[in-house]
């Protein structure tokens, strides 16, 4: 091993999860519903959502938006660990997808602290702009269509208060940030917000590999 990752083989990524992963009973369920669909690989990873959590504990997280639901795992992980006055607004377009989320965010009884918004993500995020809400969210999750990453994190920014953090997933994407071979509308995006966001000086920025990639990014 050289100064990179450590090379996670299957039987070690089990060791982590099996030593590390404390999934509440509706996590685990709503993981296990998910996995049988298609696009189950749209859901995060039981240790990402982990660390997620974590991380909504580490920055005393009240108030966060989420853009891109799906069924729900990581509004679900991020709710458990908000304190009693925290809340979600989580936004996503299928109201197929977030009927499953639902079910599980009311089995796990965080329901109240989920304010679903079924609408375009940036409509969403506009709306709290124009309401007077810029300045005032601790972390926002950026999970959604790839082509509009860099308008989701403009907007993000101006959400956030200073402190707060943007956490953007797959920003790893596969693998295919750098196949050259791969000039998809979705990969391109990515791959000019991660060279964007290098530069970036209005942020703090990590990029993890965990999951397909996880980027935090702290507002100065
Ligand atoms: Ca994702």
């Amino acid at each position: 091993m050289g100064k990179q990752t450590l090379d996670l083989t299957d039987d070690l990524y089990s060791y982590l999860l099996e030593f590390s992963l404390r999934e509440t009973p509706e996590l685990r369920a709503l993981r296990k519903e998910t996995d049988q669909f298609e696009n189950a690989q749209m859901q995060i990873s039981p240790d990402q959502g982990q660390f997620m959590a974590l991380l909504v504990k580490l920055i005393a997280a009240k108030r966060i938006i989420e853009v891109g639901t799906f069924t729900g795992y990581s509004a679900l992980v991020m709710a458990q660990a908000l304190p009693e006055n925290g809340n979600i607004i989580a936004c996503d377009t299928s109201k197929e997808w977030t009927t499953i989320a639902k079910k599980y965010w009311q089995l796990a009884g965080v329901n109240d602290s989920i304010d679903l918004r079924l609408a375009p993500a940036l409509e969403t995020l506009r709306i709290l702009i124009d309401a007077g809400h810029t300045g005032q969210f601790d972390l926002v999750f950026i999970d959604a269509d790839k082509v509009n990453i860099r308008n989701y994190f403009e907007h993000s920014l101006i959400l956030l208060k200073a402190g707060g953090v943007v956490l953007i997933d797959n920003v790893l994407w596969s693998g295919r940030v750098i196949d050259d071979s791969d000039e998809s509308d979705d990969t391109c995006s990515i791959r000019r917000f991660n060279e964007f966001l290098l530069h970036d000086e209005r942020v703090d920025i990590c990029m993890i590999p965990i999951g397909d990639g996880l980027t935090i990014a702290r507002k100065k």
